[in-house]
């Protein structure tokens, strides 16, 4: 039986990039470059809520990283550090080493020096505090949506959804679909260059996890405004693509979660800006709506011109 020291040394110690001192210290050390703020987040990922307990542990590492390195997207930063806590069943060192190769992958492809951590035996639990950098002053938060910017959303919203629905049987889709909607279930991408580049052009921006209409609901509430999203404009045409009704396209654009997609608002002065850099980034762009004044309301409007408020309540764990 491996100790917690030999699973720490073989399946979490690298040497560092960029980390004054790593793994293996009571505490690390990170330097922060001069004129930079530190962005910081934590996601708990706990399996029965977030993933089945069987789910495959390489893609499980990526996603316990992504869903962190999304956050720090969200802000414009960074991505620098990352701590791992890790509460396992067993030491079962297949599922470890898969799992760190999952993790690592992520580190690798957007410059995260995993720096410390904690192991313990418990229930299957993955935390991770995420460290970036920002220029000071310039981070991108929730609160900053005016009346009168447009509302905008990257990638393949509702794609991590449609998949899902698949596994649950409630969709069928052709394999290719399959693979690319579980490949956005699994592998999520988190958004993290566009991200950068929307530092002086969003006025606010959060990364959908939990639904679209709930996620913009945060945005809407740190704002004080409202918003109307143009049902035409919303990127449905990709989800009926990959085979689902209306109801389910809509279902999963709307509400479903695991998106890691960027929501964000920006002047309208900014729309020939924001479709260069779409092209450049080579990613999906969709102008939505637009921000309105009337606090909290949230308002569609059809193709054929009919308007209905909805509700934005996203996925509440204790709801
Ligand atoms: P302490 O007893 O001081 O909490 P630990 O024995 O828990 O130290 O950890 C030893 C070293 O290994 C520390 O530097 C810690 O940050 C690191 N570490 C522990 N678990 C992990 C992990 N899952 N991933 C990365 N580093 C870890
Ligand atoms: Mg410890």
């Amino acid at each position: 039986m491996p100790s917690e020291f030999d699973l720490i040394r073989r399946h979490f110690t690298r040497p560092a990039r960029h980390t004054t001192l790593s793994v293996g210290d009571d505490a690390a050390l990170l330097t922060p470059r001069a004129g930079m703020q530190l962005a910081v987040s934590t996601d708990m990922l706990v399996a029965g809520t977030h993933f089945f307990a069987d789910a495959e542990p390489e893609a499980l590492g990526w996603k316990t990283l992504a869903v962190n390195v999304s956050d720090l997207a969200a802000m414009g930063a960074e991505p620098r550090w990352a701590v791992l806590a890790l509460s396992l069943p067993a030491a079962d060192e297949a599922w470890i080493a898969a799992f760190a190769r999952g993790f690592f992958a992520c580190a690798d492809v957007f410059g995260v020096d995993l720096a410390g951590g904690d192991t313990t035996r418990g229930p299957l639990n993955l935390c991770v505090t995420i460290f970036g950098e920002v220029p000071a002053g310039a981070a991108i938060t929730r609160g900053d949506a005016r009346a009168g910017d447009d509302l905008w959303i990257t990638g393949k919203p509702g794609h991590a959804a449609l998949g899902l629905a698949h596994l649950r049987g409630e969709a069928a889709l052709a394999p290719a679909a399959a693979h690319a909607c579980l490949a956005a279930l699994h592998r999520p991408q988190p958004r993290v260059a566009f991200g950068q580049a929307l530092r002086g052009v969003a006025s606010a921006m959060l990364d959908v996890s939990d639904g679209l209409l709930g996620d913009l609901g945060h945005i809407l509430e740190c704002s004080g405004c409202g918003a109307r999203i143009e049902v035409e404009a919303l990127p449905l045409a990709a989800l009926r693509a990959c085979g689902a009704d209306e109801v389910l396209a809509r279902r999963c654009l709307l509400s479903g979660g695991d998106d890691y997609e960027l929501l964000f608002t920006a002047a309208p002065t900014r729309r020939e800006h924001l479709a260069a850099l779409a092209g450049k980034h080579g990613l999906p762009l969709s102008r939505i709506g637009t921000i309105t004044a009337n606090a909290d309301e949230l308002v569609l409007r059809e193709a054929d011109g009919r308007e209905h408020t909805t509700t934005h309540a996203g996925y509440d764990h204790f709801a």
